[in-house]
């Protein structure tokens, strides 16, 4: 069968990487979470004192650039990829509240969007790759076989990421995850460098009422329709 390119964007908290790591791993494809990397790149300024309040200290952040390397493992217990930020596994520090709410910021920077897209492209140089993000389908990949916009209302959205941290162990507070959800929302839409919108050709899933399950049937459904056409 013959491999092709799967961009999923949507607005943070939409079950994206759910579905799209579901599907990689069903029809064998590797599969790359983008914002992990934006993630893994903030947490390399909170680390190295890079932030000024909200500010980063974008002169000291582009010198540093070309050193932070970021990678994924296949974690053999979990059976998912981890992201690793100069050799070190990050992958549970990358998804607290204090880089969530410094990633927006971060993500913006056009030479930290330039470097991580030469990066994603260069991953999916060979196809056989699902990816998720904000600019995938327009940006990443616009060439793309496979395009899906993931959006759920913030409540619904807010109400998943909640649950998610509390799973985990992690503090997390409804008002605070909604509050950031927006925001993220506001950032991601208004940035001056691909901001996030729907690709003109991409198929749009309001989600807000559907199941994991449904969700996985649906995007495997599209996929068999791609690639059998
Ligand atoms: O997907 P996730 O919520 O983990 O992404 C974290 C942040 O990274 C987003 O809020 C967004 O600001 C940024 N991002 C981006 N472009 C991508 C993926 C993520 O700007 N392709």
């Amino acid at each position: 069968m013959k491999k092709i390119t799967i961009a999923i964007d949507g607005f943070s908290s939409c079950g994206k990487s759910t579905m799209a790591k579901d599907l990689a791993r069903e029809i064998g494809y590797i599969y790359i979470d983008s914002g992990a990397m934006y993630r893994a790149v903030t947490l390399y300024c909170l680390d190295n004192g890079l932030f000024r309040g909200k500010d980063v200290d974008t002169a000291r952040l582009e010198q540093d650039m070309p050193g932070i390397r970021i990678s994924f493992r296949l974690n053999p217990e979990t059976g998912r990829p981890d992201t690793y930020l100069n050799d070190m596994n990050v992958e549970s520090r990358i998804r607290t509240m204090e880089v969530s709410s410094h990633v927006s910021p971060v993500a913006a920077i056009p030479f930290v969007r330039q470097a991580l897209v030469a990066q994603q492209q260069a991953m999916g140089r060979e196809k056989g790759i699902v990816m998720d993000g904000r600019d995938i389908g327009t940006t990443v990949f616009p060439d793309a076989e496979l395009k899906v916009f993931v959006t759920a209302s913030p409540e619904i959205r807010a109400q998943r990421r909640y649950e998610e941290l509390k799973a985990k162990g992690q503090e997390a507070d409804y008002e605070d995850i909604l509050a950031n959800v927006k925001q993220r929302d506001d950032i991601d839409q208004h940035r001056a460098v691909s901001p996030l919108r729907r690709a003109d050709d991409a198929l749009l899933l309001d989600n807000s009422h559907l199941s994991i399950a449904e969700q996985k049937a649906w995007l495997l459904e599209q996929y068999k329709r791609v690639t059998e056409e």
